[in-house]
């Protein structure tokens, strides 16, 4: 018993794992809720992780490949292993660049996005709307875009800029879920009370260090 218990655990794990929230689940309310939090990291993120696990299993192009590069190459891949590496990368990102209190955004980020978009409250406004009108499930982005300019796009379903299907190309450095799942219980249909509340929690140093490192590429 001892041993197919174990084995049955060991065989749980797969090249891709679950990272834990780096804060609490009520860390960013009242913002973000504590149980829309917990369903979203548990059981959404959770689950592209179990399905990509899956498709690694089937298909031995993927054993040991990063996600980075999974998605770099997801032409290459079946739906699967789109809509749950997609799934995975998206969500990994997001948790981080979160926070419970959003810090402030200074320096070369900053003068950037004001020469790019002409202010900073400009710039909140272009990514506010394309977050908002994405019809349907998807999310809105921050890149560096191929050409190391600054850009706002954004994807459906779990779609990402790095992927070699994107229309606008790119390294994210920022990202918003649009998804339902990501505000219902909270905000309902509001999704734009849910746009409203993100600026308050966003990690401008980890953002920050996000574009050091794709300009840096
Ligand atoms: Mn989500």
């Amino acid at each position: 018993m001892f041993i197919v218990a174990m084995s049955t655990a060991l065989f749980s794990f797969g090249q891709f794992t679950l990272p834990p929230l780096p804060y609490g689940y009520d860390a960013l309310e009242p913002y973000f809720d504590k149980q829309t939090m917990e369903i979203h990291h548990d059981k959404h993120h959770d689950a592209y992780v179990k399905n990509l696990n899956k498709e690694v299993s089937a298909n031995i192009a993927l054993t040991g490949k990063s996600i980075e590069e999974i998605c770099k190459n997801i032409s290459k891949y079946n739906v699967a292993t789109r809509n749950n590496g997609g799934g995975h990368y998206n969500h990994s990102m997001f948790w981080t660049i979160l926070a419970p209190k959003s810090t402030e955004l200074k320096g070369v980020l900053l003068d950037d996005i004001n020469k790019t978009y002409g202010s900073f409250d400009n710039f909140k406004n272009q990514f506010s709307d394309t977050a908002k009108s994405r019809f349907g499930s998807g999310w809105a982005w921050l890149i560096v875009g191929e050409d190391g300019q600054l850009k706002i796009t954004s994807t459906a379903n779990q779609d990402n800029p790095l992927m070699d299907i994107a229309k606008v190309k790119g390294t994210p450095i920022l990202c918003l879920d649009v998804w339902e799942h990501a505000y219902y219980l909270k905000y309902q249909n509001k999704r734009v009370d849910y746009i409203g509340a993100f600026w308050s929690i966003v990690n401008w140093s980890e953002v920050s260090n996000r574009y050091a490192a794709a300009k840096g590429k």
